[in-house]
This record gives C-alpha cells, structure tokens and sequence, in this order.
C-alpha cells in the first residue's frame, strides 16, 4: 500500500477565523502567482551542487529562500515552517537553505522579485550559529564586496529577519540585529519588523507566532501576493517497501548514517557523524531518593577524537520506548511500526532528515523529538485531519488561543501525542500523512554537556556531569522526564547490572539499532568551547558553579591536580558550590578533599546549602561575604568562572560582582559594570550557561 497516494490528494482547508482575518473579509481565490514571470525564464544551469544561490533558485524555480543558522535545530525547524506557510497560504516557491552551503558576494544580484528571510539564532555570548560563521564574517565586514558594484550594494534585494535569542545573555539576539544593521546599510530592504525570540523568558515560540503574522501581511502587501486557501502539499513520500523487511542489510533502523550502517564508521566524528563511545564507568552522585546524577566516563581512545578542558560534549539519544509506542498507537501505525519504507523528498530542495529505506518505527525513536512540548501552530495544522468534529474543534481551539493553548498544552509539557490521545479521547489519527511529522517534528538533537574531566589527567576519558531531568507537572498523573537524561540513567542501570533497565518505568532500545550500541555504548560528538583555563597556571582562579555547574569546574580543577602532581606551581583555586544540603546532592565531596590534599591553601571550597537553614543561601551570597577577598583576586587579575542556570544564577553573580567591585574600589556603580564588560570582552570574565 502506498501511503502517499493519499497524501498526495489531500487538501487542507485553513481554519475559518483564520481566514477571514487574513483576508479582512475578502475571500480568495488562487492567483495568478505575481513571480511566474520572472521564474519563465529559467536558465540551464546544470543540477547538482551549487553554492551559487541565484543559480540554485533559478534552476529549483524559487523565488523565496529561507535561510538558518541554526545550532540546536529551532531555527532550522523554524525556517522550515516559514517555507511551508509561504507556499501553502500564498503560493511561494519557498526553499529553505543552510547558511553554510551558500556564497554571498552574489546576493546584489537577487532581483527585487524574489525575497530572503534569515532565520538566525544566536549563540554563546552574542556568537553566530557554527554553520552562520562564514555568512556572518563577510556580510559585516565593512569591505564588503559584492559582485555587481552597484549603489547601494544591496539595493535590490528584499529580506525577512528573526533572531532567536535569550534575553539572559547580555548580547541578546546580537545575530539578527547585527546582521540586519549590515543589510540595511548595504541598502537592502527588510519586510517587516525584525523578530526578535526569547528563549530566555520562554516565549520563543509565541514570540515567533506574533511576529509572523504582520510580517506576511506586509511581505503579500509587497510582493502583490494574495492569500489563497492553504493547501496542504505533503514535502515527502512515504513509500512503504513490500520488497524488503528490517533484517534487509540495506534498511536503516536508527545508524545514522550510511557508514554506521555498512559498519565503517570512521572520524572526523561531529554534528553529522557520531562516534559510538563506550561508557567506561557510570555511577550515581546523589544519595536522595526521588533525584539522580550521573556521573559518566566516556573512552573515546578507539577514535580519532580528542578535547581540552572545558570543552563540550553531545549526547546522541533515543526516545523511550513508551513514547515511541503511544506515538505509534495514536497514529494507528503500531502494527506496521517495522514496516519497511522509503521517504523521498517531494521537491528538489527539500531534504529528508534521516537516512532511508528505514521502519516507522526506527524514524519516531531515533529522529523525531516526540517529546518535546507541541507547538501551537503544529495543532491548528493538525486539525484538518481529527478523527471527528469535536476533535476537530478542540484542535482549532488550542491553534488559535494562545492562553488557551499555554493553560491546557505548555504548563502540562505535552507532547504531541498525548495531545492527539486527549484531544481525541483515544480514537487513532490515522488521517494525518506521516509526512505531515516529519515536516512539523523537530529532529532529535544531541544533548550538550560540560565535560567534568580534565584532558591532562584524562586525555581519552571524558566524563560528564548530568542531572537527570524531571518534574511533576499540575494537569498529568506521570511526572515530565527529560529525554537524554532518562536514557543516561537507563545505560548506567544496565551498566551497573540491571538487567532490564527501566528508569521509572521508561524502557529503551539500549542495545541500539542491530544491537550496535551493546555493551554500554553511546554515540556522541566533541564540541570545542571557549571555556578555559588561563595558559599561565599560577593566575588565580574563581569558580561558581552550583548543581551540575560544577561540571565544568571539576575539568579545572582535577586539571590543577594534575598540573600540581606534575610538579607545576598552580595558582589559588576558589570554588562556589551550592546545592541543596550537605547529605543529598553534594557532589564530588571526596574530590574537593584530595583537592584540599594536594594543593592546600591554594584551594578553598565555599559552600551554599540552600535548604540547611532558616534562610535559603545561594553561591551568590556566599560571594559577596567573600567580597574583600574577592576584589584582591580579581586585582589580581583572577579568573573568574559562572556555570550553570542561565536564567536566575549567572544573571545575579553578575550583578553581585559588580556591587563586589563598586564597594571595594569606592567607584559609582556604573562605573564598576563597565569593569566587570570589560572583564567579559577580555575573557577574565567566562560563562558557560543553559
Ligand atoms: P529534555 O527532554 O530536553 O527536556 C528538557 C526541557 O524540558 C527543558 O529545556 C525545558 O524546556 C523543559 N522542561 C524542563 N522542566 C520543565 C518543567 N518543569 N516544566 C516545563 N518544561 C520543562 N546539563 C547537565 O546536567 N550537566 C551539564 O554539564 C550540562 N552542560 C550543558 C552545556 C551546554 C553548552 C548546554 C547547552 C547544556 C548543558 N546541559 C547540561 C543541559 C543539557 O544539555 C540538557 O538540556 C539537559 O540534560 C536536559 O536534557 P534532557 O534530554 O534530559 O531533557
């Protein structure tokens, strides 16, 4: 049977309310699309490769490309929806683009018929997205040259901009603003505002809901388009294989790629090419009974790969196997969850996210973050295909009301098929085509982790710190359970002899695709970071990292150990531990001990239990007690480190800092912030957040 057959055919009327307030009133009709014209005359440029884009959008027929930088797949997923929405609501030949892939000394030569979005997240402290480094290089450069010379450089082109960010960083959103102060420089014309995400606040995805709307208004103001009704056009087509089974050696069920599969696998090992590490030892850091820390050493000595200290590390996870099923049940596909299928992209431009033919099953557990809290706009698409009219209307609901929405869906952390299973009182979705998941699921992405080890003392042994994440939720029975953590924890169970490992009734697919990952394996990447020791080991050193911003911390430290051992003068060592009591989540005590050992007064743990006493007291507290000792340090030009909660501790340690600095210099306030920027810009000041 061909599932494509009928998701060919099938046609999505956008919702009403929708509708008219789009349109004011009006009613559409497809029209005549303004930029056939332009697109009639389309040159023989040869298929294959190009990183020419007028070249790439002439020979696919586009006349809208969208382009990501993206670092944790939001922003590609985001410029996947655009693409989606451009054309399905006004006809757009939409592609979305890989900053990386393309040139841009060409973009003068984009006429003003066609229009560019960027889609760009920021990084780290106000960095481009890996994959944005190159575009981001040259489009700020202010000898920037472009191929035409013309006056203003950019004068024909048209664009469209939004930045994911998060307001606790202090270069917020730095990509999209920088960037679109350059495009406007070089004379280009934004449509609309440009967007602005806050992941920060945690309103990234309303914050991307608001901003799109007035921005299509003025895009189809512009460019002439008229809204038409929303057609939904499958991107792929899913062709289920009657020829070959899951033992065929040629199907994929969850190896990442084509080497995995034919067992070749080999470096370099990154964000496309994972090294299936074995985990050489894993064990619990808490002694509390309803919270798990695990600490983890990864021996990466068979491959190629290497870190410094301070680096990150990526987890490589799959899905429990109790979400998998509840996907596959609500969907009606549990009984051909092994069916074998190949998934085409549809369109030339568009790519499928995983390697086929592969199952059903190994695309939910290993590719698609199922997990993951829906989105608003995903539900209002969906509900073109519920299972009855109730259903129907209570998905319209949820797309169109955002309070709505936040009080019954994003407050309860739901997934999209446990929405599916609520929203339709258990009767199979079995309408919606499987591509409608694979273009409105984001792709499964590796967990980040600050490594906790020290490359001096360990050079093939990474360890990590990893708290395991959980949190009981007011509108459901079972707490919400993070989706690598969880997996860490089922590994270290099965590691440590638990035959059948199942954290809190969570069960796995340890033993990964075709048994690969047996054992006790992970597949992970190596991320370098800018987080690091001073060259000169006699600096001193101030750490705060309370929780699992220890991580890193432990990497310095145990690297000071080392070097100490080694007969090398090492510098004093303070460390700012928080947590909550003394006998529960105090990690790595018998470490700090031997720390205290070997490198006596050079080393002091300063400790905040925050529930030991009448008042909750938190690192930043305990810092500012130390403010005399701390200003001599810093005067000293210490090195100070922040790891951990983005969000609440590194804002505040910031801040104290700053009083730190005003009181015990005796200078304005104002004055003692710009100390502590400049502390930042000269890398005296480093934080490693999340
Ligand atoms: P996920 O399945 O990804 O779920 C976590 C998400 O669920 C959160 O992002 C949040 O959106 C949501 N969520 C969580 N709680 C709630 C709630 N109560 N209500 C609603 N939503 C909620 N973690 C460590 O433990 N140790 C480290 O050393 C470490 N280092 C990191 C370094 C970097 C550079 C980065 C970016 C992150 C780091 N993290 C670290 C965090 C880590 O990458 C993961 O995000 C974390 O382990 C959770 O992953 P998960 O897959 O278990 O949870």
């Amino acid at each position: 049977a061909e599932l494509d057959t009928m998701d060919l055919v099938v046609l999505v009327a956008i919702l009403l309310g929708t509708v008219a307030y789009f349109t004011k009133g009006k009613l559409w009709g497809v029209t005549k699309d303004p930029f056939a014209s332009a697109l009639a005359n389309t040159s023989s440029i040869p298929a294959g490769k190009t990183r020419n884009i007028l070249h790439k959008m002439e020979e696919q027929g586009k006349n809208c490309i969208i382009f990501y930088g993206s670092q944790t797949g939001t922003a590609e997923d985001y410029a996947s929806r655009l693409a989606k929405e451009g054309k399905s609501r006004f006809g757009l030949e939409t592609m979305v683009a890989d900053l990386e892939e393309y040139d841009f000394d060409n973009l003068d030569t984009i006429p003003n018929d066609k229009v560019v979005f960027f889609v760009l997240a920021t990084y780290g402290e106000g960095e481009p997205t890996d994959n944005a480094v190159d575009f981001y290089g040259f489009i700020t450069n202010e000898d920037v040259n472009f191929t035409q010379g013309n006056e203003p450089p950019l004068g024909n082109l048209n664009y469209v901009a939004f930045g994911l960010g998060n307001n606790t960083y202090e270069h917020y959103n730095s990509m999209v603003r920088n960037v679109d102060k350059a495009l406007q420089k070089l004379g280009a014309h934004r449509i609309g505002d440009a967007g602005e995400g806050d992941d920060g606040a945690g309103t990234m995805e309303e914050d991307f809901l608001a901003w799109k709307e007035p921005m299509w208004t003025a895009l189809a103001e512009k460019m002439g388009l008229e809204e038409r009704e929303a057609v939904y056009d499958p991107v792929f087509s899913i062709v289920e294989r009657e020829d070959l089974t899951k033992e065929s050696p040629e199907v994929y069920l969850g190896e990442p790629n084509k080497m995995h599969l034919d067992g070749t696998a080999k470096g370099p090992f990154n964000a496309h090419n994972p090294y299936i590490a074995p985990i050489a030892q894993s064990y619990e850091l808490f002694s509390a009974k309803d919270r798990n820390c695990i600490h983890m050493d990864i021996d990466i000595s068979a491959s190629n790969l290497n870190y410094q200290t301070g680096d990150h590390i990526a987890i490589w996870p799959t899905n429990p196997g109790d979400e998998v099923d509840r996907f596959m049940n609500v969907l009606g596909l549990s009984d051909k969850r092994h069916t074998v299928v190949s998934v085409k992209a549809l369109e030339a431009t568009a790519k499928v996210p995983f390697p086929t033919p592969t199952t059903y099953d190994a695309i939910v557990r290993y590719h698609m973050e199922i997990c993951a809290p829906v989105s608003r706009q995903f539900l209002a698409q969906l509900a073109a295909f519920a299972p009855d009219a109730e259903s129907k209307a209570e998905m319209t609901k949820l797309g169109a009301e955002k309070d709505y929405f936040h009080e019954k869906i994003s407050v309860n952390h739901l997934n999209v098929a446990r929405v599916l299973d609520i929203v339709g009182k258990g009767q199979k979705w079995s309408n919606i085509p499987f591509s409608a998941f694979i273009e409105g699921i984001n792709k499964l992405q590796p967990r980040y982790y600050s490594i906790s080890s020290s490359s001096l003392e360990q050079p093939k042994k990474i360890s990590i710190t990893a708290v395991v994440e959980s949190a009981q939720l007011p509108g459901r029975d079972d707490p919400f359970r993070g989706v690598a953590t969880n997996y860490l924890l089922a590994l270290k169970q099965k590691q440590n002899g638990d035959p059948e490992p199942s954290p809190f009734g969570l069960t796995y697919e340890i033993t990964g695709p075709r048994n690969k990952y047996d054992g006790i394996h992970v597949p992970v990447h190596v991320r370098h970071s800018n987080f690091k020791l001073p060259s000169d080991p006699t600096k001193p050193i101030i750490c705060i990292g309370p929780g699992t911003g220890v991580a890193p911390m432990r990497g310095f430290i145990r690297e000071r150990l080392q070097q100490a051992k080694n007969g090398v003068k090492v510098g004093k060592t303070l460390l700012f531990f928080g947590c909550r009591n003394s006998t529960e989540d105090f990690m790595y005590k018998d470490e700090w001990e031997e720390a205290k050992q070997v490198l006596g007064d050079n080393f002091e743990l300063i400790t905040a239990f925050s529930r030991e006493g009448p008042k909750k007291v938190y690192v930043q507290h305990r810092l500012k007690e130390r403010a005399v000792e701390i200003n001599q340090l810093l005067e000293q030009k210490a090195y100070f480190y922040v790891c951990g909660d983005a969000a609440h501790m590194a804002r505040e340690v910031n801040t104290v800092l700053g009083h730190i600095i005003s009181e015990q210099r005796g200078i304005p306030e104002a004055k003692a912030e710009e100390i502590v920027k400049s502390m930042r810009s000269t890398n005296q000041y480093q934080e490693d957040v999340w």
